[in-house]
């Protein structure tokens, strides 16, 4: 079965190959070089929609893709969507930065937040969507240097280092991400 990632990044389409094909035999996940549509949805499962629905459009097989963020709790969810613009550009440093900001008041019991990734399937029978949830909190500073985006400032639940500490397997094994494709090979390899 072929399997279109609606991404652009080649080392994505290599890292979902790797974790989708150990369970389900026969895969084959495609890049997408096609055009990519505005991600004006609200909601992480919207704009996974909007992208796995162009990706299937332009291909006419089966696609997929995800949309990822931190919602953090006493934010109401933010920066959620916005997550990889939360300081106005795209810049890991300065997102992390004003988040740290935003909760300088705030004491360590209520600075919870949650990782999430949903990812899209959309075929020509249906569309499904998968979501992992990667709970933890925001530390009080940075630490580590494995990782993106907010890692540095997440400290996943359990645990006392951030994700940025983690050795990248580590992270990849427990994290949103990982969650979502878990249930999606579950679902391809059924
Ligand atoms: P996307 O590429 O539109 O899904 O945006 C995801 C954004 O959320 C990234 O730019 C990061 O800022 C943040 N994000 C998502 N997943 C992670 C993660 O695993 N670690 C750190 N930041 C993440």
């Amino acid at each position: 079965m072929e399997l279109v990632l609606a991404t652009h990044n080649s080392h994505k389409v290599q890292e979902v190959q790797a974790i989708l094909g150990a369970s389900v035999p026969g895969l084959t996940v495609l890049g997408y070089d096609g055009p990519e549509p505005v991600e004006d949805g609200v909601t992480f499962l919207e704009n996974a929609l909007i992208k796995a629905r162009a990706a299937f459009a332009h291909t006419g097989k089966p696609a997929m893709a995800d949309d990822s963020g931190i919602a953090v709790e006493v934010l109401g969810g933010a920066p959620g969507i916005f997550s990889a613009r939360w300081a106005g550009g795209r810049d890991s440093v300065a997102n992390r930065r004003l988040l740290l900001a935003q909760l300088a008041d705030v004491p360590e019991h209520h600075r919870a937040a949650s990782f999430v990734c949903t990812i899209a399937l959309v075929t020509a029978e249906a569309e499904l969507s998968f979501t992992g949830i990667w709970p933890g909190s925001v530390a009080t500073e940075e630490h580590g240097e494995h990782g993106f985006g907010y890692d540095p400032i997440f400290i996943p639940e359990g645990l006392e280092v951030t994700a940025a500490e983690l050795e990248p397997q580590v992270k990849n094994a427990l994290s949103h991400r990982a969650l979502a494709l878990e249930q999606l090979a579950n679902y391809l390899g059924a």
